[in-house]
C-alpha cells in the first residue's frame, strides 16, 4: 500500500512538473549515487543548426548541399532535419529523389543518386582514412567547439564536411552543479565523437563523458556505472535511449521526448526541466525521513 507521505510527495511532484509512475521510483531517487545523461535533446536543446560547410577542391557547395539534403530528407534524425532546413532556406523546397536509400541508426545514411554512391554520417561510417584525408584539422577544430561534424562521402572520396551546432540548455549547468553538490556522480553518454563529447561535457559541468556510444553500448556502460556506484539513473529523450532507461534503477524521460522514451521511463520531466531532478531527490530524501 502507498503511504500517505508518498502520495502527498507524488502529487507535490506533479504540481511542480515531475511525474512519478509509482511511489517506488520516488523512493529510489533518494538512493541514487550516479546519473547518466544523453546529450542531444537532453543536455542540449536537440535543435542543431548548420554552421559550416567545407567542400573539397573543385566541388560546388550548392551541388553537395542539394544531394545531401535530397538524401537527408528521408531521415528523421535531428541532424538530417537541420541540414534539410538549411538547404531549403538557401536552395528552395524541392529535392531530387534518390534511387536507393538506407538509414543506418547510430551511424548515418547511405544512398545512390545517378550511379553515385553517397555516405553521410560520422567519421567511422565513411571510413577513418577517408575522413582524415579530407578533414585537415577542420573537423577537429569544429568538434572542439562542441559542434557535431557530419562527413559526406561521394563514391570513394570525402567531398565535404558539415558542422552543426546544438546549444546546451540554459538551465543545464545549474542542474548538474546541484546534483554534484548532493554527492551524485554525473556522466554523459553520447553517440557523438570524442572531441564533441569532451567540449559539451565541459560546458555542461559533467564529471565525465563516454563518446561514440552505439545504442547497445549505452546499456553496457550503464550496467558498469550501476556496478561501480550502486544505484544509477538515466536521463534521455530518444527512441535509442529506451533500453538504457529500462536498465537504470530510475529511468527519467524528457517530457518532449519520443513516445518510447516516455513509456519506458519511471519518471517524466514534464517541461524538459532538468533542475527538477535535484529538487525531486531532495523531496525523496525528506519523504523517507517522514516515513
Ligand atoms: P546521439 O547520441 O548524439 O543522439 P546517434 O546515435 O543518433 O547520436 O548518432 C550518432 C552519430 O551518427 C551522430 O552524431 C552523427 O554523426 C551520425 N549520424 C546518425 N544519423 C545521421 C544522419 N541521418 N545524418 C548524419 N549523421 C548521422
Ligand atoms: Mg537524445
Amino acid at each position: 500500500s502507498i503511504m500517505p507521505a508518498t502520495l502527498s510527495a507524488i502529487s507535490n511532484g506533479a504540481k511542480h512538473g515531475i511525474l512519478f509512475k509509482g511511489g517506488v521510483h520516488l523512493e529510489n531517487l533518494s538512493h541514487l549515487k550516479a546519473i547518466a545523461f544523453d546529450k542531444t535533446g537532453t543536455l542540449t536543446k536537440g535543435k542543431p543548426e548548420v554552421t559550416d560547410i567545407i567542400v573539397a577542391d573543385g566541388i560546388s557547395t550548392n551541388d553537395i548541399l542539394l544531394h545531401v539534403a535530397a538524401i537527408e530528407s528521408h531521415s528523421t534524425h535531428p541532424l538530417a532535419n537541420a541540414i534539410v532546413n538549411y538547404a531549403k532556406k538557401t536552395l528552395g523546397e524541392s529535392f531530387i529523389t534518390p534511387e536507393s536509400i538506407e538509414d543506418v541508426a547510430g551511424w548515418g545514411v547511405k544512398a545512390r543518386i545517378a550511379d553515385v554512391e553517397w555516405k553521410i554520417g560520422k567519421a567511422k561510417f565513411v571510413g577513418i582514412e577517408a575522413a582524415e584525408h579530407f578533414a585537415d584539422g577542420a573537423a577537429a577544430r569544429m568538434a572542439s567547439e562542441g559542434k557535431t561534424v557530419v562527413f559526406v562521402k561521394r563514391n570513394d572520396l570525402v567531398a565535404a564536411i558539415i558542422g552543426l551546432q546544438d546549444v546546451v540548455r540554459k538551465e543545464t549547468k545549474q542542474a548538474i552543479d546541484d546534483l554534484k553538490k548532493q554527492g551524485i556522480y554525473t556522466i554523459m553518454l553520447t553517440g557523438d565523437s570524442q572531441n564533441t563529447g569532451k567540449a559539451i561535457a565541459k560546458e555542461a559541468h559533467l564529471d565525465d563523458y563516454i563518446a561514440e556510444c552505439l545504442p547497445e553500448n549505452k546499456v553496457e556502460h550503464l550496467k558498469e556505472i550501476k556496478e561501480k556506484y550502486g544505484s544509477v539513473a538515466m536521463v534521455g529523450d530518444g527512441i535509442n535511449d529506451a533500453p538504457a532507461l529500462a536498465t537504470a534503477n530510475v529511468g527519467i524521460a524528457m517530457g518532449e521526448g519520443s513516445d518510447v522514451a516516455l513509456e519506458t521511463a519511471d519518471v517524466v520531466l514534464m517541461k524538459n526541466d532538468l533542475p527538477r531532478i535535484s529538487e525531486a531527490i531532495h523531496l525523496s530524501k525528506r519523504m523517507n525521513k517522514i516515513i
